[in-house]
This record gives structure tokens, sequence and C-alpha cells, in this order.
């Protein structure tokens, strides 16, 4: 009897776990059945885009039907409503009770907004291809809106963190809404476009000349940073900060932190707040026939006391190890441990700009070339899971 593989999330780690497993195991040794709540593996670095309105959802969201079709991997469109490990079942929101002999929990992270009164209710974030593009309609009507009525709240962004997520997202609005601006006879100046950090600095990941040059490029571009300063509370039409400001804003987004996913962190896993707690060979160190993958787990580098980020190089190398590692199982081979390659950080800043920081050696890159070498990782990602794929064919 072919194993049961069962895995849960098809993003970064998902992805690459089952079709890696695939790889090294015949369907004779395994099934692999992939759950993901859309119907789709998202590229969620490139969101930003799809929300300033750069690119089309087609270049972030894959279709898993076709990505997985014909390499003898079902796949079960649905949310996960429950993990059972004791009972090795997994429970879909629409009831359907799912069996495995091996699990793999690659789920992602959520937003955290930290108890924030009023945040949850009253912003849009930016994790899936549906916040993209809410929030890409949302600043549309907004701006309609304001056209109309000269509502001046209505001509105000607020980005709640000045982390890499809400820092890309304020470089594609300072590339793409003078544009749409214009389309709509509506004076770009008027704008206000507010990145808020309660830290000292943006991209704090950064050295400091990378900090100041994204400061003074995206100032130029007309956004605004209030950094020092804590969101503390909000409401539908404001936003208010530590030192007493209220910022008057009907467009507030919330990219100031994630937390590891609820479900995973409640059910029975080994977990340390929230996120599974996993050994070097990516296995629940509660459940060694549970494997995680990506933001999920809490991943340790050996003998160091501070977790790894939750990023996608991250979850896409330990999918890939997962998979290795699911076939060792089932064959009874030697397991690998994760040893993380790290290929640097690269912060778009907008279409033609961008900085980071590669290489072993910490090289600087600023402008042109940092936003060709993020968009060269997005293509090597992509054709490295084509390429993959490509390579399963039993
Ligand atoms: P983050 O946690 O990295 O940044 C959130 C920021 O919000 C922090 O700087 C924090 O100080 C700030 N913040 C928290 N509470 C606040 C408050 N009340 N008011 C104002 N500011 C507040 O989150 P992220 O940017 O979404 O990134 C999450 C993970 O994803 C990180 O590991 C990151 O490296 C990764 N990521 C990477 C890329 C890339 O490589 N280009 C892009 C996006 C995200």
């Amino acid at each position: 009897m072919p194993k049961q593989i069962l895995i849960l999330g098809a993003g970064y780690g998902g992805v690459l776990a089952a079709i890696t497993a695939r790889k090294h195991l015949t369907p004779a040794e395994a099934s692999i059945t992939v759950v993901n709540r859309y119907p789709t593996h998202q590229i969620i670095t490139e969101l930003h885009r799809l929300a300033g309105g750069t690119i089309g959802e087609g270049a972030v969201a894959l279709p898993l039907n076709k990505l997985l079709g014909g390499k003898d991997i079902d796949l079960v469109v649905g949310g996960v409503k429950d993990i059972k490990p004791n009972e090795k079942q997994v429970v879909l929101e629409n009831g359907a009770v799912h069996k495995y002999d091996l699990l793999v929990v690659a789920l992602g992270s959520e937003t955290n907004y930290f108890g924030i009164p009023g945040l949850e209710e009253n912003s849009l974030v930016l994790k899936s291809v549906d916040d993209a593009n809410k929030i890409r309609k949302h600043v549309e009507d907004r701006l309609n809106a304001y056209k109309k009525s000269g509502n001046k709240a209505d001509a105000t962004i607020v980005v709640g963190g000045g982390g890499l997520t809400g820092v890309e997202l304020v470089g594609e609005f300072a590339d793409k809404l003078p544009e749409i601006c214009r389309a709509k006879g509506i004076d770009y100046n008027d704008l206000n476009i507010y990145c808020v950090e309660a830290g000292p600095n943006i991209l704090p990941m950064l050295p400091k000349p990378l900090i100041e040059r994204s400061v003074e490029s995206l100032t130029k571009r007309g956004i605004q940073f209030v950094t020092g300063v804590a969101i503390t509370e909000a409401t539908a039409n404001t936003v208010s900060l530590k030192d007493g400001r209220k910022i008057e804003a009907n467009t507030i987004i919330w990219t100031g932190g994630v937390k590891g996913n609820p479900i995973v962190g409640s059910c029975g896993l080994a977990e340390d707040r929230g996120r599974s707690t996993v050994t070097p060979t990516l296995q629940s160190t509660s459940h060694p026939d549970v494997f995680l993958a990506g933001d999920c787990a809490v991943v340790f580098p050996e003998g160091g006391d501070r977790p790894y980020p939750p990023t996608a190089q991250l979850a896409w190398q330990m999918g890939e190890l997962v998979g290795y590692n699911l076939s060792a199982y089932i064959k009874g081979g030697a397991m690998d441990k994760f040893n993380p390659v790290f290929s640097g950080t690269l912060a778009s800043l907008g279409r033609k700009d961008g900085v980071g920081q590669i290489g072993g050696n910490g090289t600087q890159l600023k402008g042109f070339p940092a936003s060709m070498m993020k968009e060269a990782s997005n293509i090597r990602y992509l054709s490295h899971i084509h390429g993959l794929f490509s390579l399963v064919n039993h």
C-alpha cells in the first residue's frame, strides 16, 4: 500500500515539498494530496505590485491544477479547520476528514494586529491575491470619491509598518498613483501617503546607508514617513498615533507584523509562541510523522537563540528539504538537516528603484541593479518550480 502524504498549504513550502517528494517517490510508494484554500499558488513576494496596479493577477496567481496536473499529485481546494495529530487526521472547513500517514504543515503566517483597538476591523492587509485586489480597488474607489467630494480623508492613505511589506507597497504607490491620478484628473500632490513605523527607522534589517537611500528616494516621490511613533488605534476614518496625533484617512493598510497560524499553534503539536517547534530535519518535536515548512514553524540555527525570520527564501528551502526527507522517511534512508543558504535581502522601491544586501559579504545594492536583482530572484523562483515540475514524469 502506498503511504498517504497530506500537505497542508500550497505556498512556497507546500508546493516545493509536494513536487520534491514526488520527484523522489513513485505513486506506488506514496500518494500525495495538497490542500489549499485557494486554487492558485500565490507569489506573495510580488503582491505589492498587484496592489499598486503594476502587474495583473496572472503574474502572481499560478493555477495549481496546471502546476500539479499530470504529476500524480491530488489537489483539494478548501480551508483547513483542525489538525488532529494524535488521530492522524485533518478536518476541513467543509467537514471533510482527511487521514494521513505523513503530514506536512505549510500553512504560513497570519497578520498580527497586536490587539491594537479597531485595527483588524478597519484596515486592509496584504497577505493574498484577494487582499491585493481589495487594496487596489479600495484606493481607486477612494480617489473617485475624492474627485467628487474633495474630502481629504479620501485622498489619504496610511500604511502601518515600515518593514519590507510596507515599504515595497508605498514604493508601488509612489510609482503608480501619479499615473492613476492623472487619468482621473486629480493632482497627485493632493494625496497624503503616510508610512508609519513604530521603530526609529524603516527597514531595520538593512544597513543605515540603504535605509537613508530608501527614505530619500520615496520621500522625493511623495511618501511621508512617520517614524518612532506607534499606531495605537484605528477607526474607519482615523489612525491614532502614540504621540497623540490623529490622521484622518479613509484608507488604512496594516503591514505591522505576522504571527504563526492559529490552527497550527493550537492543534496539539509542540509549539513556541504559536509556531511549531521542529527538529533539525524539520519534523515536529512532538510528532515525528508531521513535517513543517515555512512561516508556521519556528526554526533556530544550530546553537543560536534567535529564530530565522519568516521569509519566502527559507520557506522554499524548507519545502525542498521536507520533500526529500519524506522520501527518506518512507524508504528508510538518512534524512537531511536544515542548513539554509541566505541569498540576502532585496526591497523594491517601485519599478525602477530598490535597495538590497546580498551575498556572504553583504554587498550593498542601490537603484536599478537592486531592482533588477529583485526581478531576477522572482524569475529564478518561477523557473525553478517549472524546472522541478518538468523533472517529474512518472
Ligand atoms: P515585519 O514584522 O518585518 O515589519 C513590521 C514593521 O511594523 C516593523 O518594522 C514594526 O516595527 C512595525 N510596527 C509594529 N507595530 C507597529 C505599530 N503599532 N505602529 C507602527 N509600526 C508598527 O513585517 P513584514 O514587513 O510584513 O515582513 C514579514 C516577513 O516577511 C519578514 O520576515 C520579512 O523579511 C519578510 N518579507 C520579505 C520581503 C522581501 O524579501 N522583499 C518582502 C515582504 C516581507
